[in-house]
């Protein structure tokens, strides 16, 4: 269903032989890299192996948000949020992005304790965050049930349109000089005296010096090639479109058991929230020590599940000639099944929170693999392995917020200038540390 509904770009047919720089993966992260890239006037070409923007960033529910983020990353959450209000305007796309504010509404005491905690950090940031009691709660969400005793509401958070807007922002990019290659995708890279030199494609080798990879959930594949152990699992997240006649906010809400945002195209994009799969495949074993951590804080929201994945990443192989076939070849676009029980719940889920949605039917459904590093922010910085090379991944659920702001950092430190924003809380080094020396990264 994404695979059609996705709005398409001009693709090149092949890339040119030289670029400035090299961005592998077009998901937001990767597109608004090459859009700030091609904006300061960089030669960028962009390598996709799917489609642009089908994976990760077409399936995600659409909040644009800084509610609830890591304090590390709530500085470059803010800045994209500025950047999202005005994308728009000054490349002449849609995105779909408004600024509708957004709710989560609490029933448990456990959710109550989480969000009047983060409102700390919302004060600090200084951000329209505030507290809704009961009576404030019917006011900014009139039609919500009394099953819900507080709320934590951000003005100035928004949604956008995950089909359309990666696609535009790449439009953007391409007006601007960018080359876009889809069904294109990069195999590795080459150095020479110990630095890279190029970017060996299906479609061709492109020499340059720098190349930024964004390539979501398959960059530890693509890293683990070059000796370099980056720690990133996939967690399968499943939504459903929904249609309802019932009055209900337009704003983005979400509670402990569900979420939803209202579609330009006037339905639902609806979700369990906190209900997510863990497929479990031989990384998990791999990166035990690593997630463990973060799986006993979050293990109540995971359902740990054995089954096809595990087989297919077995056989996957994991170190590849340049020349032959690569598995980003053999599988264009992650597009996994969803969990349906969960849709189903989702609908009843609803109801209980806003009667408005009894009458609600789902249209459509699907699932995509979310990238998650043990501490759930990104990595965006450079991979000191390989001279040149630069990481832009493992968003954690959380990239399409931040996805503007992350390429813009990514953008500045590509070209050497100063960066807006402090790069130490994303380095790749963080986990080498974690594990006993730089050695982990490098080996
Ligand atoms: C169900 C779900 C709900 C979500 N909800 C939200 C939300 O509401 N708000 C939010 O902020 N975030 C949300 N997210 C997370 C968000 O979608 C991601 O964090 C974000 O889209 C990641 O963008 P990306 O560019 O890093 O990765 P992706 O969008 O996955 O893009 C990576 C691209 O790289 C390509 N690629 C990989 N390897 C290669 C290669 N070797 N050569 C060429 N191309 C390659 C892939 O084909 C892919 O297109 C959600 C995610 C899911 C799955």
């Amino acid at each position: 269903m994404i695979l059609e509904a996705i709005e398409k770009i001009p693709s090149a047919a092949r890339p040119p032989d030289a670029a400035d720089v090299v961005v592998i993966g077009g998901g937001i992260a990767g597109v608004s890299t090459a859009l700030f890239l091609a904006e300061a006037g960089l030669r960028v070409v962009l390598c996709e192996k799917g489609l642009v923007g089908a994976e990760q960033s077409a399936r995600n529910w659409g909040w644009v948000r800084q509610m609830g983020r890591d304090p590390a990353e709530l500085p470059m959450t803010v800045r994209s949020l500025d950047i999202w209000r005005g994308l728009d305007r000054t490349y002449g796309i849609e995105t779909g992005f408004r600024e509708t504010g957004i709710t989560y509404i609490c029933r448990t005491r456990h959710e109550v304790r989480e969000f009047t905690d983060w409102a700390d950090h919302a004060r600090e940031a200084d951000l329209p965050t505030r507290i809704l009691d009961r009576k404030g709660l019917a006011e900014v969400l009139p039609g919500i049930s009394d099953r819900f005793s507080m709320g934590l509401h951000t003005a100035n958070d928004g949604r956008a349109e995950p089909l359309s807007a990666v696609p535009q922002m790449a439009k953007a990019a391409i007006r601007l000089g960018a080359v876009i290659v889809e069904n294109c995708a990069a195999r590795g890279v080459e150095t020479s005296a110990g630095a890279l030199s190029a970017v060996v494609t299906e479609k061709g080798v492109i020499r340059t010096e720098r190349a930024v990879l964004a390539g979501g959930a398959w960059s530890r594949l693509f890293l683990g090639n070059l000796g370099v152990d980056f720690p990133q699992l996939k967690i399968l997240g499943t939504a459903a479109r929904i249609e309802s006649a019932g009055a209900v906010p337009q704003m983005p809400v979400g509670g402990g058991h569900l979420a939803f945002r209202k579609r330009l195209d006037g339905g639902y994009t609806v979700a369990q929230r906190n209900a997510n799969i863990a497929p479990l495949v031989p990384d998990s074993f791999r990166l035990f020590g690593d997630f463990f951590p973060s799986f006993l804080k979050s293990w109540h929201e995971l359902k740990l599940r054995v089954g096809r994945q595990f087989v297919t990443e077995f056989r996957m192989p994991r170190r590849w000639a340049l020349d032959a076939v690569t598995p980003f070849e053999q599988i264009r676009t992650l597009d996994p099944l969803p969990h349906e029980p969960f849709n189903r719940q989702t609908l009843v889920n609803l109801a209980r929170a806003f009667p408005a949605f009894a009458d609600a039917r789902q249209t459509s459904s699907w699932a995509g693999m979310i990238d998650a590093t043990p501490d759930a922010v990104p990595v965006i910085g450079p991979v000191a392995a390989v001279p040149g090379l630069y990481l832009e991944a493992g968003f954690s659920g959380h990239g399409f917020g931040s996805g503007p702001g992350a390429g813009e950092l990514m953008a500045e430190m590509v070209r050497g200038v100063a960066t807006r924003l402090d790069p130490h809380p994303f380095r790749l080094e963080r986990f080498a540390k974690s594990q006993g020396g730089a050695a982990r990264a490098a080996a």
